[in-house]
């Protein structure tokens, strides 16, 4: 039986005896090959990495099990971070399983629905400030220093740690790594954890070779691609909506050390992604996980990607975010319960 990511890689990461193997079974998300865009993109073989599959629906939890676990392995009573949504719903669930209190900063109107009704049914004290999320991360980095409280954002290297098993997966799942790996950039914790990953399976001879890193960032949120931070970051990609990332050096280092990118995508492209990764991947991910295919979207024609295996991870679930899926839509066709006006919306006349 499968039993979580502290479980199956602890010998790579921070464990020690007194670790407590908590878990709700994160990780060991699929990797699908996508047939039809693989054809279309003319790449060799493309896959997905579903993280959305994961306890909460994101990627967070890989590193919240860690960051959860050390902090009850260290007699923490408390836990807290500043979040964009997912982080907050991660670390509310993991809360909760270890009986820690909870507390979540989050931007105020900035939060997709079903991030924030999670935190609230596990239980998280949750404060919405007039900020960004930049200036919610900068509060707990105040707060931990005056109070006994851990902080769990991807800051918390713990994180970071957890983080990376999903690079570890990738290789298991292919028998190598892959030639280029595409990846949404937020606040730079998941790149950074990926090559990490990465590398340290590279070391210990699981893999022959490293990905490229193909990053991207949303252009109205992209302080790496423009060498400066962006004090008010604007996407419709909430969970990348980061101006000044706190991994910032991580993915730079990611970039060079393994010949990739960090490069930006619109917001019409994201969302054009979003639809497309849906339509003919059949994958349903939130905005910002649909920046890997924008950016795939964006650099296929740039790269020669024939016989090449790419993976762009999708990092959260598509149902956090129901606004954003149902804006633009068709409205419903609304009907008598008859056959023959079924019929007549189809324009199957009779
Ligand atoms: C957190 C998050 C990101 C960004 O990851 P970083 O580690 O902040 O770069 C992207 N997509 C989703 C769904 C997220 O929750």
């Amino acid at each position: 039986m499968y039993s979580g990511v502290l479980a199956r890689y602890s010998e790579f990461l921070p464990v020690t005896p007194a670790t407590p193997r908590i878990t709700l079974g994160e990780g060991d998300t699929p990797l699908v090959r996508s047939p039809r865009l693989e054809k279309e993109l003319g790449c060799g073989e493309l896959y997905f990495k579903l993280e959305g599959c994961n306890p909460t629906g994101s990627f967070k939890d890989r590193g919240m099990v860690v960051a959860v676990a050390k902090a009850v392995e260290a007699a923490s009573a408390a836990i807290i971070c500043a979040s964009t949504g997912n982080t907050s719903a991660s670390a509310a669930c993991y809360g909760a399983i270890c009986g820690l209190s909870t507390i979540v900063i989050v931007p105020r109107g900035n939060i997709a629905l079903g991030k924030l009704a999670q935190a609230i049914v596990y239980g998280a004290k949750i404060l919405a400030i007039d900020g960004n999320f930049d200036q919610a991360l900068e509060m707990v980095r105040t707060l931990v220093e005056k109070h006994p409280v851990t902080l769990v954002n991807s800051i918390n290297p713990h994180r970071i740690e957890g983080q990376k098993t999903a690079a570890f997966e990738i290789v298991d799942s292919l028998g190598e790594a892959p030639d280029f790996l595409f990846i949404p950039v937020g606040n730079a914790g998941n790149i950074t954890a990926y090559w990490k990953g990465f590398v340290e399976y590279y070391a210990a001879g699981k893999s022959s070779q490293k990905p490229r890193m193909m990053g991207f960032e949303a252009e109205g949120a992209a302080p790496i691609v423009r060498g400066e931070r962006v004090p008010n970051p604007e996407t419709v990609a909430t969970a990348i909506r980061i101006g000044n990332p706190a991994s910032w050096k991580g993915a730079v280092a990611a970039r060079d050390e393994s010949g990739g990118v960090i490069d930006s995508v619109t917001d019409d492209q994201i969302l054009e992604a979003y639809r497309l990764m849906a339509s003919k991947g059949g994958v349903f991910g939130e905005p910002a996980s649909a920046a890997s295919l924008a950016g795939l979207l964006k650099w296929s024609g740039k790269l020669d990607l024939s016989g090449k295996r790419v993976v762009c991870v999708v990092t959260g679930s598509g149902l956090k975010d129901p606004d954003t899926a149902m804006r633009g839509s068709p409205s419903l066709v609304e009907l008598p319960a008859e056959v023959s006006d079924v019929e007549r919306a189809l324009g199957w006349g009779t």
